[in-house]
């Protein structure tokens, strides 16, 4: 339902001048009013925002409360990085059940406030609230960038990269996800990314979102799409391998960037801190392909995490 819904949305909040960039993208992004007419390079606001609830996006009676508070800061982060912004402050607001809601809000900040310290984001206000229902915890974070890293900015001929290692996040890591801040700010100090998003639905999905907003597609050498030592763990016992996992689990939260391929070398000679792995090139027709052959190609289907079912097969 989201996706449709949010096509709908797109067409019924028409752009005003302040923002810059909609729905559509990993965040918004939200200009200053005279900004556009200085020929100074202006720092513009990137913000968003996600809700999670009990029952649906967690599950308070098998989590810690902590990791959970954690967890909500994290993805929005991730979302910031993926813009390749810097993040600077948080809204937080909680609905709590009516019952030991001050024990639930004190747990969930706990977490909240870690990530926050960790990522040098200041909680610069929120809401609570109490009531007869599961806890929902919705939070905004806003960021900052000179240049924000848009999905529509993939050229045909770029070199595609995905950080750290994919797959089987649901063995643990995705309790406790490192959304790519820190390094974001690196890339962004030393190429110039095209075009970004990060992987909360899957790999293959979010890459393939990435790149429909570009109209481009990839040609893809799956081989070398880096495989977490969990995905490895999971194919144990799922049925599926781990190339599979790495291809389409959700909550992995890395990002997949693209720059000009004369900046590749710069990525791949740089000790990033985590791994930043070449795994295809950006081309004119779309849709994914993998290398079956020196030059030969073979069409590849996204798959994922589509809200409100569970694993199934993008249709595009
Ligand atoms: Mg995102």
């Amino acid at each position: 339902m989201e996706q449709s819904f949010l096509a709908y949305l797109r067409g019924r909040t028409r752009q005003l001048p302040q923002v810059a960039v909609g729905i559509g993208d990993d965040a918004a992004v939200i200009d200053w009013p005279g900004s556009a007419a200085s020929d100074q390079p202006q720092l513009r606001q990137v913000a968003c925002t996600d809700q999670i609830l009990d029952g649906v996006d967690f599950r308070s009676e098998d989590q810690s409360l902590c990791d959970i508070g954690f967890k909500a800061m994290a993805i929005n982060l991730s979302d910031i990085a993926a813009m390749g912004a810097k993040p600077s402050s948080a809204l937080v607001t909680l609905a709590l059940p009516a019952e030991n809601a001050t024990e639930i809000a004190g747990e969930v900040y706990e977490g909240i406030l870690e990530a926050a310290q960790k990522y040098q984001v200041a909680i610069a206000g929120g809401d609570l609230s109490t009531y007869d229902g599961p806890l929902s915890i919705s939070i905004t974070i806003l960021g900052w960038t000179e240049k924000p890293w848009l999905r529509t900015g993939a050229e045909e001929g770029d070199a595609l990269f995905v950080t750290g290692a994919l797959g089987g996040s649901l063995l643990g890591r995705h309790l406790r996800p490192e959304p790519r801040v820190e390094l974001a700010a690196k890339l962004k100090d030393k190429v110039n990314v095209h075009a970004a998003i990060d992987v909360s639905d899957g790999f293959s999905l979010d890459l393939d979102r990435m790149l429909a907003a570009s109209r481009m597609g990839a040609e893809l050498e799956l081989e070398t799409l880096p495989i977490s030592e969990a995905a490895h763990q999971f194919a144990e016992k799922s049925g599926r391998t781990p190339l599979e996992h790495a291809w389409s689990d959700g909550e992995d939260f890395e990002l997949i960037f693209c720059v000009a391929p004369e900046e590749a070398a710069i990525i791949e000679s740089t000790d990033w801190g985590v791994p930043v792995t070449r795994v295809g090139r950006v081309v004119g027709r779309t849709g994914l392909w993998k290398r079956v052959a020196t030059s030969k190609f073979e069409r590849v289907f996204p798959q994922g995490f589509v809200h409100g079912e569970t694993d199934v097969a993008a249709t595009n």
